[in-house]
């Protein structure tokens, strides 16, 4: 026979036992009804039998048809995100990649175990127990509820297979349609593939679907090297996988002296043992020794063994990507299946496991080509400043504690850590941090290297937080953990000192010893600092596309590997200046103000008359400025006075609808000030997330769309159950965005605070944000085709080297990379947009004389809002040039002239403001005329020729030179220090008027602003 000949006889064969299968099939089904009815009706005999028959009817009357031979096949059944080209992103379970173990590879411990526990005759039975079956029914129909322990293994996988998706249904249909598939199964498959298939599918908490997954999870190790005691802890999970599970994720705040920590090495979370975990390790212990699957011998030595010791959790794995942005994803996604099944998934919990165990498909937004050149960027330390915080003399980093503006003190943050821990690992308590009672208690004193709060527990004790830097002068902080002094043997005293009890001291006198100095030591099991350093400064960064929300790509933090660690990039921090685009001048220009409006950037008050704000400029304050100007300098009083002008509210509002969640409007500290909404100084602050969300509303004509990660979820079948329509919220119109966007634009290309965050060949807008202290570095902006934020700061909020440059420089490091390929386009110019030339003092058409000035900028308005009146700020006058003033009919013709003037609207008085003049006050009109050409001048007319320019004449004829020196009309010179030199002394006269260098503003001084700088 030919090959050719063998294959299609194969298939007719093939065909023809298909035909007999559906029709086998059929009669199974009925077969089964008749068993399984008839059977019941003999057991429940006080039923009517025909409610029995209903009941059974109903319940297989929509039973799909199920082929169990594929079984075997569909066992790997992780969920799996794509990114948004359809590349494999994640394989979603909690360790290593699950694979299938083979049932002759499974340790025959473990076997036992799961046999001795929930099925001892399983490779007996056709699938389900008759009496199990029937007593769980008539406990269900008095109950009216599922009755627990009943289900062999087979109907577990008949469960696992083909009915996770209705754990909702009536009980006693639900198991009926399980006893039904269970006996499919049975007829499809060998009782060694059943099992197979059961152990690889079934959910063992913390993640781990199958044996091989918590094998991984609980102990590091494959299933096939599982020990009696592992075997056993893993057998007792399957009952209730949330209770039985051995580890028990804590938020770190919870944590308790009790707890017995596992894995302390990520940032928030702590894995403690679960104690509940025993009870039932005992019973599968007494199962298998009652159906001798172990001896007396082996039964007593394992009862005995200490779990906890057994534990080792799985490493949490590594991918070329860092974990934040599929984090962010399940999240999401679980957030999302709660909400689309609100009846069905009513836990959080289920909607883990859902996502954990059913095979779902997510399609993300994420680009992993972006994603990628983010993660190397962000993998080069290079590219983020080193720390250079205050220190002590020993080494360790200060914050500084301030008091109205001013610094009062410092105060400790980070212990170096080899201060804090000798070489052979002891906490050390200085002698002077420590004494003893009349009784022998020992006082731990407060404000030292322990922290006493008081819980609901009673006293938590932890260590201080500490750092070390790498031979690389890089910074890594390390979180403090506890003491782990039980409750019984601590309290506070009255000044909130920790006293330890005499008797603890006494009955464990290792837990505290002295070095040769009388410093107290604690011995390294008996406290905890985490393992694991985090790198400082940090960053988060985020990339969406604001035409579709899609978020592009995300990066959480720097140096950090592993999954659900702490996301910088969706926690909120103070966005300092970088709130000025959204709050103040967007609603401004939305609410008839232009980019021409002139604010006079003069000494603004607060409510209580202080001086208030700063500007970050060393020069004070620079006087009429447009919005423009006002945003491309980020200068402080402008948004403070428009603040003041359109109401906090309307900012709130206008913030709420960029997808603004966190503002603070009702409490004790709340964002209702002019300090939140126009400096950026608010309660919780904004996350890089929806902050760069909130630019993309105005990159997106004035529409915000709140960003997704996912578009759709698809179940194993490939039917979508969830999918994501992007949600639009209008906020300005296209002609304000366009009007921002060409302001912020300006900002960077032109000049301005941005000029950093330039990209080389694309168009470019945003803004920069520094709070105060240079605790938080920002810059948010956009291109014509992604909205980025980049956020950069110490998670303990103490100062960077530097302000928003930092983060521009990185951010235009980035949008290169992220551009690269892409061509240039300009911000699209909506219709309804004019463009017309303006004098910048007055917000004005031009003039003669602003063009003589030099104040003339072509200007982009909302047709119909362009100025119409003509510059009325410039005036000219005829100026005295020795005195600035205006000139009278003594001064000669030879120091008199027309100049260009400002003549503000609203006069600006110094003496008002302490002497304070913005830097265009030295154009300003005088009101008074010249004092020095008086009528008494001629007489004392002393030529000024070689004397410094600025030098003044006094109408007594005294000379003022710039310096402060006075030439009386004798020639006696009296210097600013008061020392005098008459004519007679024959000395070099040029000493006594040289002109000093101003003295050089101290750059600590100029730091100190007081507020928020840009
Ligand atoms: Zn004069």
């Amino acid at each position: 026979m030919s090959e050719s000949n063998g294959r299609r006889s194969r298939q007719n064969n093939d065909k023809r036992s298909n035909k007999t299968k559906t029709k086998a099939k059929k009669k199974n089904k009925i077969l089964f009804f008749l068993q399984i009815s008839f059977l019941l009706i003999i057991v429940i005999g006080f039923v009517g039998a025909g409610v029995t028959v209903g009941l059974v009817k109903a319940a297989l009357k929509d039973v799909k048809p199920v082929d169990p031979s594929k079984i075997p096949m569909m066992l790997d059944e992780n969920s799996v995100i794509f990114d948004s080209s359809g590349n494999l992103l994640e394989k979603i379970q909690s360790t290593g990649l699950r694979t299938v173990v083979k049932y002759e590879d499974i340790d025959e411990d473990l076997k036992n175990a799961f046999r001795a526990t929930e099925d001892r005759t399983f490779f007996e039975h056709q699938g389900f127990n008759y009496r199990r079956l029937a007593g769980a029914m008539i406990e269900g129909l008095k109950n009216q509820r599922m009755p627990k322990g009943t289900s062999t293994i087979t109907q577990q996988l008949a469960r696992n297979i083909y009915l996770a998706e209705i754990k909702s249904e009536k009980s006693i249909t639900r198991k009926i349609k399980e006893a039904y598939y269970a006996v499919q199964i049975e007829r499809a498959l060998k009782k060694e593939q059943i099992f197979e298939a059961y152990l690889n599918t079934i959910y063992l908490g913390s993640g781990a679907k199958g044996v091989q997954a918590a094998a991984q999870t609980y102990f590091s190790k494959d299933a096939k090297d599982l020990d009696l005691i592992e075997s056993a802890l893993i057998a007792g999970i399957t009952q209730s996988p949330t209770r039985h599970s051995p580890f028990v994720t804590k938020n770190k705040v919870n944590v308790s002296d009790d707890d017995y920590i596992l894995d302390d090495s990520d940032e928030l979370y702590t894995i403690v043992f679960n104690e509940d975990s025993l009870d039932r390790f005992g019973d599968v212990l007494y199962f298998m020794r009652i159906n001798d699957f172990i001896t007396e011998a082996e039964y007593e030595e394992a009862k005995n063994v200490d779990l906890k010791t057994k534990l080792k959790p799985g490493k949490l794995k590594n991918t070329d990507i860092s974990s934040f942005f599929t984090d962010l994803v399940k999240n999401e996604v679980i957030e999302a299946l709660m909400a689309e099944f609100p009846d069905e998934i009513t836990t959080r919990e289920q909607a883990q496991n859902m996502l954990y165990t059913q095979g779902l498909q997510i399609y993300s937004t994420l680009d992993l080509g972006i994603q990628t050149k983010l993660e190397n960027i962000y993998a080069n330390n290079g590219n983020f400043p080193k720390i250079t915080s205050k220190k002590d003399k020993a080494g360790n980093i200060l914050k500084p504690v301030k008091k109205s503006g001013r610094i009062v003190r410092y105060t400790l943050v980070l212990y170096k850590q080899e201060n804090l821990i000798s070489k052979d690992s002891h906490l050390i308590i200085p002698k002077d941090q420590f004494k003893y009672s009349d009784n022998g208690d020992l006082i731990l004193l407060k404000n030292n290297r322990l922290t006493f709060s008081k819980t609901k527990d009673g006293v938590l004790v932890r260590v201080k937080d500490s750092y070390k830097v790498n031979d690389k002068n890089e910074l890594f902080s390390y979180k403090g953990g506890s003491v782990r002094i039980p409750p019984q043997y601590k309290f506070l005293d009255k000044g909130n000192n920790l006293i330890v009890s005499s008797e603890f001291l006494q009955s464990t006198p290792d837990f505290f010893t002295k070095d040769s100095n009388g410093n107290l030591l604690i011995s390294k099991d008996n406290y905890s600092i985490s393992s694991k350093g985090t790198i400082q400064p940090q960053s988060s960064a985020v990339i969406v596309d604001y035409r579709t929300g899609e978020l592009k790509a995300l990066i959480g933090g720097r140096n950090i590997k592993g999954q659900k660690q702490f996301n910088r990039a969706i926690n909120p921090r103070q966005p300092g200046s970088s709130i000025k685009p959204l709050a103040i001048y967007a609603p401004a220009l939305d609410n008839g103000w232009t980019a021409a409006s002139i604010i006079d950037d003069v000494p603004h008050y607060d409510g209580k008359g202080n001086r208030w704000p700063k500007n970050w400029y060393r020069d004070g304050f620079w006087g009429l400025m447009t919005i423009r100007k006002a945003l491309q300098w980020s200068s402080n009083v402008p948004p403070v006075i428009l603040s003041e002008r359109i109401g906090v509210s309307t900012s709130v509002d206008y913030l709420k609808k960029m997808g603004i969640t966190t503002v603070v409007e009702s409490g004790s500290r709340t964002d209702m000030n002019s300090s939140a909404m126009a400096l950026g100084g608010m309660t919780n602050g904004i996350s890089p997330l929806e902050l760069t969300a909130a630019y993309g509303s105005l990159a997106n004509k004035g529409v915000h769309i709140k960003p997704y990660s996912f578009t759709k979820v698809t179940d194993k079948n490939g039917t979508i159950i969830l999918e994501n329509k992007p949600l639009k919220n209008y906020v300005v119109s296209p002609q304000v965005a366009f009007l921002m966007t060409d302001i912020m634009r300006s900002g960077v290309e032109e000049q301005g605070v941005g000029t950093k965050a330039r990209v080389k060949n694309m168009s470019v807008a945003g803004k920069t944000g520094t709070t105060s202290d240079k605790i938080d570095a920002w810059f948010v902006g956009y291109t014509p085709y992604y909205a980025t934020g980049v956020w950069i700061g110490n998670d303990l909020q103490t100062a960077l080297p530097d302000g928003s440059k930092l983060s521009a420089i990185l951010w235009s490091k980035i949008m290169t990379e992220v551009h690269k390929d892409l061509p240039d386009k300009e911000f699209e110019k909506p219709e309804g947009i004019v463009r017309v030339a303006i004098d910048t003092k007055s917000g004005k058409l031009p003039t003669e004389l602003s063009q003589q000035a030099g104040t003339v900028r072509s200007e982009y308005f909302i047709e119909g809002t362009q100025p119409k009146e003509r510059d009325d700020v410039h005036v000219e006058a005829v100026i005295c040039e020795e005195s600035g003033k205006l000139a009278t009919e003594y001064c000669p013709d030879t120091s008199i002239g027309k100049r260009i003037m400002v003549k503000r609207p609203v006069p600006y008085n110094p003496e008002e403001h302490d002497g304070i003049v913005p830097t265009d006050f030295k154009d300003e009109l005088p009101t008074e005329y010249c004092d020095i050409h008086t009528s008494n001048f001629i007489e004392n007319n002393v030529p000024l020729d070689d004397l410094p320019i600025g030098t003044m004449v006094l109408p007594n004829g005294t000379k003022v030179l710039p310096d402060g020196s006075k030439i009386l009309i004798d020639g006696t010179i009296i210097y600013p220090d008061g020392t005098i030199k008459h004519p007679s002394d024959n000395s070099n006269s040029e000493e006594g008027t040289n002109l000093q260098e101003p003295d050089t503003v101290d750059s600590n001084e100029s730091n100190d602003n007081n507020g928020y700088d840009w």
